[in-house]
């Protein structure tokens, strides 16, 4: 039940982890790809306005070197020469000449002898100039032209060169328009007169319209031209596929990096109980003992067993990462028995020859929840010869806080002589009343207070405070974890009796610890 909950769950957290990055590279590219031809689109318009800017600026300067010639005749050989030295040298403009009336008497192409019929004006500017948006003209009767008429002169230009822009794709649409009326002045095909709302207060303006991405743009600077580009939405697609090509791949290894681990993680923490189990039977775990030494003599007093996991593969695995496992999976029991079958093979020689040697074994809460563990505790002590006070189970604090259970069997193996000790004192959430009522025999300074001793660390008094507080209870105390000299003096100074630590030696192996044991004659 909890196991199909728990591949549920992995299956769910695997598809999240397979699928959000593709979504995500998806996502990233439409907007990417949006983002790319709203740019284009807006850069197009731009263009479009700024060559409409330009053919108005050059009929406006002509207009302007005309009247500053000053002639009296309009329409002398001189002034026909200055028509035509400027529909020469100016890229947009296409005919100068003079007007009279509604008639152009002469211009680039010389003199129109009653006069050329322009028609009135399609409107008139603030300043008075006058535009004519169709302006006729002799010999290209097929090319609209696009006039500004002022003080006796006028201009001409092709009406479509502004919007006659070369693009990569086809199908594309430019417009000019008269931003103040809205209307269309030129377009390179039809063109949806609604689109010049797009740009009302604003200068540019980017938008989806049915099949068209359309970029519409007003000209600053002679606010005279608003431009339209609108791309065929099919680029969009193309665009965005693009970006797929890409992102995609990206995601796709994104995707099977990150559902690899969670399924790799996955199958470790599913597969972990089983492969305990495994390991229990196939005697892959062994025990490894790091001697407790007496802080003033030097001497090597008892030792602690601390268990170790080799894997089939060799890999040797440290308790952090597999014990919380049997702890959730119940297997804590048969672990706890294995390490004590392998502490009885291991030591009750040494313990036996050193009565005053004592052996420390770790326990997980499960442990006291029944009596089972004292039983096979004492069975120990008795089969092996060898004396109760000279075992030492270490606890955490964290497993005796709401638990009546742990407390009964607590005082049966005080009542029976083995001695308790608290591990990694002060981690966890002791009060000094579960000292007072617990009645344990040793207290075990936390590496964390050991490691803070030298050092400006926030919590380098609490091990003072630890200090008074088991001498106060009449606990013995051994400290955790220390790795220099002068941890170890401090500590000596402060009357602490024992300790552990690679000052003094790592956990070593059984026969290890014999020829430790024999060479310092115990
Ligand atoms: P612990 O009982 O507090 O064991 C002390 C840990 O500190 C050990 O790590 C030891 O190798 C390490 N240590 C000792 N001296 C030093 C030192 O000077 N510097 C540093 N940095 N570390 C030092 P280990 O063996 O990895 O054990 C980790 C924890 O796993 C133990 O903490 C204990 O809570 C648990 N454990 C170990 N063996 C058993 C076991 O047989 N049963 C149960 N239930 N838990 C065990
Ligand atoms: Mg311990
Ligand atoms: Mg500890």
């Amino acid at each position: 039940m909890r196991r199909s909950r728990a591949l549920k769950i992995i299956i769910a957290v695997a598809l999240i982890t397979a699928i959000g990055p593709v979504l995500t590279a998806i996502y990233l590219a439409q907007q990417q790809g949006l983002a790319a031809e709203f740019d284009r689109v807006t850069s197009y318009a731009r263009s479009v306005a700024a060559r409409s800017d330009r053919a108005v600026e050059q009929m406006q300067a002509a207009i302007d070197t005309l009247i500053a010639a000053n002639a009296e005749d309009p329409c002398s050989e001189a002034m026909l020469t200055q028509m035509r030295q400027l529909g020469i040298s100016m890229e947009f403009l296409k005919v100068a000449g003079a007007v009279s009336g509604e008639r152009m008497l002469c211009s680039t192409l010389g003199m129109h002898e009653q006069g050329l019929a322009l028609g009135p004006p399609d409107s008139t500017t603030p300043l008075g100039a006058r535009l004519r948006l169709s302006a006729p003209m002799p010999f290209s009767s097929g090319t609209p032209y696009i006039s500004i008429e002022r003080e006796g002169f006028i201009a001409m230009a092709h009406r479509s060169q502004a919007v006659d822009l070369v693009v990569d794709q086809d199908g594309v649409l430019f417009a000019t328009f008269d931003p103040s009326t809205g209307e269309i002045r030129t377009a390179s095909g039809t063109v949806n007169s609604q689109w010049v709302s797009a740009v009302d207060n604003a200068t540019e303006a980017a938008f989806i319209d049915d099949d068209y991405i359309v970029g519409v743009v007003r000209s600053e600077q002679v606010a005279l031209t608003g431009a339209i580009a609108a791309i065929p939405a099919r680029y969009l697609a193309e665009q965005v596929w693009a970006f797929i090509g890409v992102l995609l791949p990206i995601g796709l290894v994104t995707a099977v990096v990150l559902t690899g681990s969670v399924l790799y993680f996955a199958r470790m923490q599913v597969s972990l109980p089983t492969q305990i189990r495994q390991g229990l039977r196939r005697n892959e775990f062994y025990l490894v003992y790091q001697p407790v030494v007496n802080l003033h003599t030097g001497r090597w007093v008892g030792v602690e067993a601390l268990v170790r996991w080799q894997r089939a593969d060799g890999r040797v695995m440290q308790p952090d990462e597999f014990i919380p496992v049997a702890e959730h999976s119940g297997l804590i029991g048969l672990l706890t028995e294995k390490v004590i079958e392998l502490a009885s093979k291991d030591m009750m020689a040494t313990l036996r020859d050193n009565p005053d040697f004592f052996l420390s074994l770790n326990l997980s809460a499960r442990d006291l929840q029944s009596g089972t563990t004292v039983d096979r505790l004492m069975t120990m002590v008795r089969g092996n010869g060898i004396s109760a006070g000279q075992l030492v189970v270490e606890l955490t604090e964290r497993m005796l806080v709401d638990a009546s259970a742990a407390r009964a069997v607590l005082s049966a193996m005080r009542r029976q002589g083995i001695q308790v000790a608290i591990d990694d004192f002060g981690t966890g959430y002791c009060s000094l009343s579960y000292l007072e009522t617990m009645q344990f025999d040793c207290l075990k300074i936390d590496r964390l207070f050991v490691e803070a001793i030298d050092t400006e660390a926030a919590t380098n008094r609490v091990v003072l405070h630890i200090i008074e507080m088991a001498r106060t209870l009449n606990l013995k105390l051994i400290a955790e974890g220390v790795e220099t000299e002068a941890q170890a003096q401090y500590l000596r100074e402060q009357g602490v009796e024992y300790a552990q630590g690679w000052l003094y030696s790592r956990a070593i192996t059984p026969s290890e610890l014999a020829a430790q044991l024999s060479r310092r004659a115990v």
